[in-house]
């Protein structure tokens, strides 16, 4: 149901009336998590100063430790849909377990299946089923076959409404936390009509690298970028080490500004 062979032209799907797919860049910025409900209307602003039409933000976080920062459950939920109505941005956030899935699709624009779950198999049946368009991670340690595998399970379920997100793989480098596997949007997109996006910074892990993998990932055909911003990066509950603050923000809308002329 993913592939070229039963869908030869590539799909434009939406997302809370959010087009993603070719000839769009669709910029999804936020705060990795959801902390407070100043500091994300503040990254929702910092988001849209950047050229975001989609606000990110995880109130259900699976993290590799268990003494890291969780997110704020249902009530981070209730913070982004309060964001949304603030700044008309629509919200993707990450579901992390098949019993929440219509919880969470009650109150986002889109459900975000993170790398940890993306042979979930029930949660993304589950995801199939909700009636929401979804953005799935690649597993950080899957094959893009099986990327795509996943994202059928979803479309089994009568769901079609996908968007694959390249996140970095494992691989023997330690400079950055993950590997962008920068070949893998050509390659899913040649294979599947999904569109696929990049998120230049769960990848790299680092600050100083989102700009230029943002740069590599537009110049590759990605269809859109999912990036953390936060206003306090240094005191970020989750993940600041990548977070842009309002200093490079502008950097970013610089870049997503002079697009028209690049797509
Ligand atoms: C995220 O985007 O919040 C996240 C946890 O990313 P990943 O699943 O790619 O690690």
């Amino acid at each position: 149901l993913v592939s070229r062979e039963h869908h030869p032209a590539r799909s434009v799907i939406r997302a809370g009336g959010v087009p993603i797919g070719p000839g769009t860049l669709t910029v999804i910025a936020g705060p990795c998590a959801v902390e407070s409900p100043e500091q994300t209307l503040e990254a929702a602003r910092m988001a849209r100063s950047a050229g975001a039409s989609m606000l990110r933000g995880g109130a259900f976080k699976p993290r590799t430790s268990p003494y890291s920062y969780q997110g704020l459950g249902e009530r981070g939920l209730r913070i982004l849909a309060d964001v949304r109505a603030e700044t008309g941005l629509a919200v993707v956030t990450e579901v992390i377990d098949p019993g929440s899935v219509d919880m969470v699709a009650s109150y986002a624009d889109m459900l975000q299946i993170g790398a940890r779950n993306m042979q979930n198999f029930a949660l993304l049946q589950a995801v199939g089923s909700a009636g929401k368009p979804v953005l799935l991670k690649r597993g950080f340690s899957a094959t893009i076959e099986e990327w795509l595998s996943a994202a059928e399970y979803i479309a089994q379920r009568g769901n079609l409404n996908i968007v694959l997100c390249e996140r970095g793989i494992r691989t023997f480098e330690t400079a950055t936390r993950n590997t962008l596997d920068i070949s893998a949007v050509p390659v899913a997109q040649r294979l599947s009509h999904l569109p696929v996006i990049v998120d230049p910074s769960h990848s790299g892990g680092r600050r100083d690298l989102v700009v230029p993998l943002t740069r590599a990932a537009i110049a590759v055909g990605a269809d859109g970028l999912l990036i953390d911003v936060h206003p306090e990066p240094k005191t970020a509950l989750c993940d600041g080490d990548q977070a842009l603050p309002e200093a490079d923000i502008r950097e970013i809308a610089d870049i997503v500004a002079s697009l028209p002329a690049f797509l």
